[in-house]
């Protein structure tokens, strides 16, 4: 997506460790108007896609999916990271945070992940895919199919990408970052 590429260009930040900084447009303070049009090139690549519900983990996640949400006219369920005490029927499952380097458990309620559901996943950054992965558990542990997953950006430079396609996961990525050594942002044209 040509937008976005100009504006991680512009504005996108390398850090240590191979993380890139979208902070002021994605990550802390939002483009709404950019975040509107990533949600509309996901649906457009996800026509004829048979999808009931769109799904996210809180709380990067959480913006983009509820444009995509607002776009097909669908639900928007966000995986949570903290336990609620008054969650009914709660799926849950282990997922290591890239970012934070540590693990943390994350759940969802069956009542909104149900048997019946084919979900298209939606987050911001896919790294080693460990959130997407915790997805595909959930998602399994309810019977639930994910027909999809979309990522505003992809790090190939780590396997998450690799992974998921590996399992047959229909994924797409509008921005693929092919490397961020030496502190430059390299985006695949
Ligand atoms: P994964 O689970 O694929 O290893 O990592 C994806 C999650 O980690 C995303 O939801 C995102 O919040 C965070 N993340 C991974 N890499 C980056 C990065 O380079 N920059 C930012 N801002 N977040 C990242």
């Amino acid at each position: 997506m040509e937008l976005l590429k100009r504006r991680i260009e512009q504005d996108g930040k390398c850090y240590e460790g191979g993380i890139l900084k979208v902070d002021s447009f994605i990550n802390h303070q939002m483009d709404p108007r950019l975040m509107y049009k990533i949600a509309e090139e996901f649906v457009k690549r996800f026509d004829g896609v048979q999808i009931n519900k769109v799904v996210t983990i809180e709380a990067s996640g959480i913006a983009p999916a509820i444009l995509v949400g607002y776009v097909m006219n669908l639900p928007v369920v966000f995986v949570k990271k903290k336990q609620p005490k008054t969650m009914e029927n709660m799926l849950s499952t282990t997922v290591h945070s890239f970012t934070k380097d540590r693990d943390y458990t994350v759940c969802i309620s069956n009542n909104f992940l149900q048997a019946d559901d084919h979900i298209l996943f939606i987050d911001d950054f896919l790294a080693y895919g460990n959130a997407a992965l915790g997805m595909i558990d959930l998602a399994e542990q309810a019977g639930a199919t994910i027909a999809g997953m979309g990522f505003i950006i992809e790090k190939a430079f780590q396997d998450g990408g690799k992974k998921l396609r590996e399992k047959g996961v229909r994924v797409e990525s509008l921005a693929i970052i092919d490397d961020l050594s030496d502190c430059k942002i390299v985006i695949r044209q």
